[in-house]
Parts: structure tokens; sequence; C-alpha cells
């Protein structure tokens, strides 16, 4: 693809070592989604709100590492306890129980009322596989359901309709994978849902009542496509209905819509949350909570009674719910946690959040409107997309319909004013971001819009 933009010329370092390190990675990348055309900026320092790449450039960062940084760069709350933490323990990591696990398992557990027990894991996506394994073993049934568009990580079982077309459920049921290499097995034991519409939903749900072990949502979708109230009060209704696990994905929204999530936004109390991004503060993690009954199956000790004692079926009673991981629980990742959730806890730091989130968003649309851009920014807490179309948005095709190669070329743009975004992605926001950063950033946004409409 031809991409004409200034920034191009002043990023020949990026481009430079991204070649490097095409020759040894694959793509020049080690997640698929850092990718974009022609080649994905380098990066060296960062410092609250802002990055700086290898060539000295500076931007606005709205990615913030996908969403995790809600406290920006660097901050010293954070900095402070990863170096006390390492000094104090005197080595990075133990191998065994220490004080931070029972720490922040006791917060989150006072935290959510969903949660009664925790399990930590490394990744967002280690979470969700856990939740799903649970969810399974405590049921005894094979069969997820999913949403479409929703994103629970890079394996198999999930990695099913993220990227769907329009379509209609009753006459095209069938689900795709969307990589190459998935087992047909996924696809055919996995139920796709479609967001937002509860008659299909309702009725998909009941065909498969008795087979379906979890159903797994974002629920708010993407971080940014909100759901109707009636809409997740009824998926918690029909779930309960039907012996269902409800798994809310909360990788993304979990301390951005507040300290309790989504769930605490829409007052919903799912059977299992899988946690992760903020609650590491920069750092790899995750976190599964919920009723401490199906929390116990993974237990080494207890899980096997607990199946005996007869509260639901299984065919493996023998067997304990397997999980593992050598970092797990890792006293650095979760001192910078604890001390993310500190500087959350502050008061007054989510109303600050929502006052500039709001004041960007507001910014950005008077611009769009003045420019003649059919455009909407959809959102909610911290994270918002921008959508160019002025009709409605309430699943993730509405966004894929629109024209994304003039969002595309806007971003384009945006990089050239030094605002980062990842081409085509969410806007998130941190305290980092205070309204002379915002008011920063719109200035350079409407250079943007400016060299969009010519
Ligand atoms: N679930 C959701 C909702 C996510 O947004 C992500 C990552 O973006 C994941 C799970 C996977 O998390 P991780 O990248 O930490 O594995």
């Amino acid at each position: 693809m031809e991409i004409d933009a200034p920034y191009l010329r002043k990023t020949t370092r990026s481009a430079q070592l991204y070649k490097e390190a095409a020759q040894w990675i694959p793509g020049g990348v080690t997640a698929n989604i850092k990718h974009f055309e022609p080649y994905p900026i380098v990066m060296e320092s960062a410092d609250g709100a802002f990055l700086y790449d290898v060539d000295g450039n500076s931007y606005i960062d709205y990615n913030l590492c996908y969403g995790a940084l809600l406290l920006g760069h660097g901050h010293p709350g954070v900095t402070t306890a990863i170096h006390e933490q390492l000094s104090q323990i005197g080595t990075t990591i133990f191998g065994t129980p220490h004080k931070l696990e029972t720490e922040m398992a006791r917060v989150l557990v006072d935290l959510y009322p969903s949660i009664e027990k925790v399990r930590f894991t490394n990744s967002g996506m280690e979470a969700t596989l856990l939740a799903i394994r649970l969810a399974t073993a405590w049921t005894g049934r094979k069969k997820i359901a999913k949403f479409e568009g929703h994103y629970h990580g890079s394996y198999d079982q999930v990695l099913i309709s993220v990227n769907p077309k329009k379509r209609d459920f009753k006459e095209r049921p069938s689900v795709t994978s969307d990589s190459y290499g998935l087992p047909d097995y996924y696809s055919e034991n996995t139920v796709v849902l479609p967001f937002n519409d509860l008659d299909q939903t309702a009725d998909i749900l009941k065909k498969h009542c008795d087979e379906i072990a979890a159903v797994i949502m974002e629920p708010i979708q993407g971080g940014f496509i909100p759901p109707d109230r009636a809409f997740l009060r009824a998926i918690r209704e029909l779930t309960r209905q039907y012996g269902i696990i409800l798994i809310f994905d909360e990788v993304k929204t979990g301390f951005r819509m507040g300290l309790l999530g989504a769930q605490g936004l829409y007052d919903i109390v799912p059977d299992l949350t899988a946690l992760g991004k903020v609650l590491g503060g920069g750092f790899p993690v995750g976190a599964v909570g919920g009723h401490q009954n199906i929390m116990e199956l993974c237990s080494p000790t207890g899980g096997a009674d607990i199946l005996t004692a007869g509260e639901q079926h299984t065919s493996d009673q023998n067997k304990p719910l397997f999980h593992s991981g050598t970092y797990n629980g890792h006293p650095i990742v979760l001192s910078a946690g604890l001390a993310t959730i500190q500087a959350l806890q502050a008061p007054g730091s989510y109303q600050q959040l929502e006052e500039n989130t709001l004041q960007l968003r507001a910014g950005i649309e008077e611009i769009l409107r003045r420019y003649h851009i059919a455009s909407q920014t959809v959102g909610a807490g911290s994270i918002f997309n921008l959508v160019l179309t002025d009709r409605p948005v309430r699943q993730i095709q509405d966004v894929l319909e629109t024209d994304l190669s003039l969002r595309r070329t806007l971003d384009t743009y945006l990089l050239d004013q030094g605002i980062f975004i990842k081409p085509l992605n969410r806007f998130s926001m941190s305290i980092a971001h205070t309204a002379a950063v915002i008011n920063e950033t719109l200035e350079r946004f409407e250079l943007g819009v400016k060299r969009l409409t010519g």
C-alpha cells in the first residue's frame, strides 16, 4: 500500500530498525497487532502521556500499550514500588507463595462483589483460558458461547469470529476461525452470538442450553461499544436459568470503567471474571476471580471434593483441574499492580479521567463536524473509538463497515502531527493526559483533519 505521509521522512531510523528486526523476527514484530503499514514506529523512551521514538520524534500516546497504562508511562508510584520491592526481597521472583499474592487477592475480593477467590496468570489470555476451563469442569459440558467480534486472546478456542462480516444469523449460523492452523474441533464446539441482539441471542442459547458450559463476553465490546443495559441483564438471567457460567472478560475494562470495571458500571455479578492489563501496572498479568466453589476446582487439594459433593456434574471427578505457571503471581508485577490500584483509589481520580476523556471526545467531534466529516466517538469510561459514520454503532460490524481507509489515512496524518494511535485502533486515556495535553492534542488533531480534507 502506498502511503504518503511526512512522518515517513522523519522516521528513517525506525524504518531501518524494523527492516533489521524482520530479518530475525517474523514480520519484524513480536505480536501481529503491533504491525502497521509501511512499518511500525520503533520507540525508545516514554514519560507520562508521551512516547519518544528512535529518531527523536515525540508523540502524545493514545495507545498506552493497548490500554494497560491507565496511569501513563513511568508513574512515580509504580516505579518506586517496583524498585522498593526489588531491593526488599533481594530477588526477582521466589517460585514459592509470597505475601503480595495474598495482598492482591484480598484487594480484588474486597473490591469486586463477584470475586470470592482469585488465581493469577501472566496474561489476559491465560486468564480467559482458565476461566473457560473452570466453567467446562464445573458444568461437564464441552461447548462455549462467545460473541461475534469479542476478543479473548490468541488461543484456538476463542480465535473465532473476532473480525466478522455482517450476516444474518438465521441464514448463516456457521462460525469462522480467524487464523490458519486451528483444528475444526474449536469451531465445532463454539457457539457464536450476536452482541446487543437479544432476540437472536436468546434463541441460540435456548437451542444449545444443555451443551454450553460458558458464555464468555466483553461486557463492553472492544472496551468501547456499550451493551444495552437490558441486554446485559438478560444474558445474566438466561445463563443462570440454563446453568451456564457467565464469564465477564474484563481484561480491557477492569479498572478502566471505575475500580469495578464494567460489572460495576452495569451492576451485574458474573460467575467468573478475567482481569489483566491495568492490573499489572504495565507488566504482564492476568487474574481469574469468582465464586469460591467454582474457583476451588483448581485447588490442588480441594477441587475433587467439591465435585464429588455433587454441586455439579463432571466425568473426570478424580482429576484436579490443572492450572499452573512458573511466573504466576510474580512479586514485581503485583507490586506494580498494587501501586496502580492505590493511585486509582485517590479521591477524584476517576472523575478527572472521565471529565478529561469527555473533553477530548467533545473536542474531536466538534472539529470533525466543522470539517463536515460524518463521525462520532463511541466509548465508555476512559476508552473510546473514532468511528467515521453517523449511523448507530451497536456491534463491531457497524465499525468494520465504515470507510476504514479514510480513518487509516486520518490516523497516518495524526502520526504526522505527533499523536500516537495505532491505525484503526481505540483511543485510551490515562491520568497523565491532563487538560493541557488534551488541548495540545486537539490543536494537532485539527491539523491532521485539515490535511485530510485538503
Ligand atoms: N481479553 C480482552 C478483552 C483483551 O482486550 C485482551 C487483549 O487485548 C485479552 C483478553 C488478552 O490479553 P493479553 O494480551 O494480556 O493476553
